[in-house]
């Protein structure tokens, strides 16, 4: 029987609260310690076993945002991530913190926390091999998901196990795709099934086709235009199409919110030196100038999901009974969000937003601008990979079931499920 499992904590059948721990021998290697959307997450994974290794694929929240507290609780396991990485989810974890005090909710963890976690880190780069174990190398590949993200390749005892984390393989404005890499005696490949079983309706040039065609229409008739933008390298995708197509230079066009991340942007990604360019709302007297102004004008504001007392949040509750204004929705909006519950009611002619009820009067449509491979991708990734075993992982539940009902037999595939251990 083979000495090599895999268990997952969370970011299975659900997006949020990313882990997945595999057992080689006697060596524990876990992938991320993600935050949570959603009620039964938000404390992060569930895993109560050992622990000697994390690697962490990218600075989003649903994959790092509780390391400070993962990296307490064990306090002998080594992190490894990029340096891109850790620098977005030392900001990550900082904000994490300084939005807690704000809405009075209980921390996380602490400001020492986060310095410890820091301290662990071994920093890799793109295409390094380390050695975690008897027998087990693991490589790192680019995922071209955002800054520093990557995939990674576990080799125990000559068998090659991949895990895709969030991937994508468009070539974006800031971001270059992933390669189409080809891996001999593929056993297990591990992938994200964020666009499992769904239609890709635009490709990525169509988008921004439509995203800048209703954004000039807006302006030209003196509407402003709010986009609520991820801070972790959406708001700076969405910056740098905007200034691509000429329109930071014809229009005022603000960031409002995690500016820090664009600056890291600015410093740390080979392509983003433009973004220095970029206005921001220094400070609430300037939102609310902005505001009132009548100019017409672009916000790219963060959240992304329009968490409460959030630039987005306010920008939207602001704008919603404007029937000259649009929001631009650009991400994904998990339903548990007010991002995700606006759009559910986007039909409705009043809303309720927060604690009120709002006239839905503006415009509010999404735009597809995915980093993440879309089914297609997929497909072609698993046929040059030609693993014997699929495991589904970071993807809706219903989406994994019915397509894992639907496909052939071979490869074995299978949904992944918190706590439920897949032997390798
Ligand atoms: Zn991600
Ligand atoms: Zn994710």
């Amino acid at each position: 029987m083979s000495d090599a499992a895999l268990v997952f904590g969370g970011g299975a059948n659900f997006i949020g609260a990313s882990f997945m721990c595999f057992r080689f021998g006697d060596t524990f290697v876990g992938i991320d310690w993600g935050g949570g959307y959603e009620k039964r997450a938000q404390d992060g994974p569930q895993y109560e076993g050992p622990l000697d290794h994390l690697l962490l694929t990218h600075g989003h929240f649903d994959h790092v945002g509780l390391v400070p507290k993962a990296a307490r609780r064990w306090p002998n396991a080594s992190i490894w991530a990029t340096a891109d990485t850790l620098a977005l989810s030392t900001w990550l974890w900082n904000d994490s913190l300084y939005v807690a005090e704000r809405q009075g909710r209980p921390m996380p963890f602490s400001s020492a926390d986060i310095a410890s976690a820091k301290e662990r880190v071994s920093c890799v780069s793109y295409y390094q091999t380390l050695e975690l174990g008897p027998d087990l190398m693991v490589t790192v590949y680019p995922a071209g998901h955002i800054l520093g993200a990557c995939s990674f390749k576990l080799t125990y005892k000559g068998v090659n196990y991949f895990v895709t984390g969030d991937i994508s393989f468009t070539d974006r404005n800031i971001t270059p795709g992933a390669p189409h890499l080809k891996l001999p005696h593929c056993a297990v490949l591990v992938r994200e099934s964020t666009y499992l079983g769904k239609v890709t309706e635009m490709n990525r040039a169509e988008t921004k086709n439509a995203l800048l065609a209703d954004i000039t229409a807006t302006l030209r008739k003196g509407g402003k235009v709010v986009i609520p933008a991820l801070s972790i390298d959406r708001a700076q995708d969405t910056w740098a199409i905007l200034h691509e197509a000429g329109l930071t230079k014809k229009w005022p066009v603000y960031m409002d919110g995690g500016y820090a991340v664009t600056r890291i942007y600015t410093e740390r990604a080979s392509n983003a030196f433009m973004l220095k360019h970029a206005d921001r709302v220094r400070n609430e007297e300037m939102r609310y100038a902005l505001r009132s102004s009548p100019r017409a004008m672009i916000v790219i504001a963060s959240s992304g999901m329009l968490n409460e007392n959030t630039p987005s949040y306010w920008w939207t509750g602001e704008l919603l009974s404007d029937r000259k204004s649009l929001i631009a929705m650009v991400n994904y909006q998990h339903p548990d969000t007010p991002g995700g519950r606006l759009w559910a009611e986007r039909e409705k002619n009043w809303v309720t937003f927060g604690d009120r009820l709002v006239e839905n009067r503006a415009a509010l449509k999404k735009y597809g601008l995915s980093a993440h491979m879309n089914h297609e991708e997929g497909d072609a990734l698993e046929e040059r990979m030609r693993p014997e075993l699929i495991v589904y992982a970071h993807g809706e539940d219903d989406a994994i079931t019915a397509y894992v009902t639907a496909a052939g037999s071979r490869p074995t595939r299978t949904k992944a499920q918190v706590g439920q251990e897949v032997l390798l």
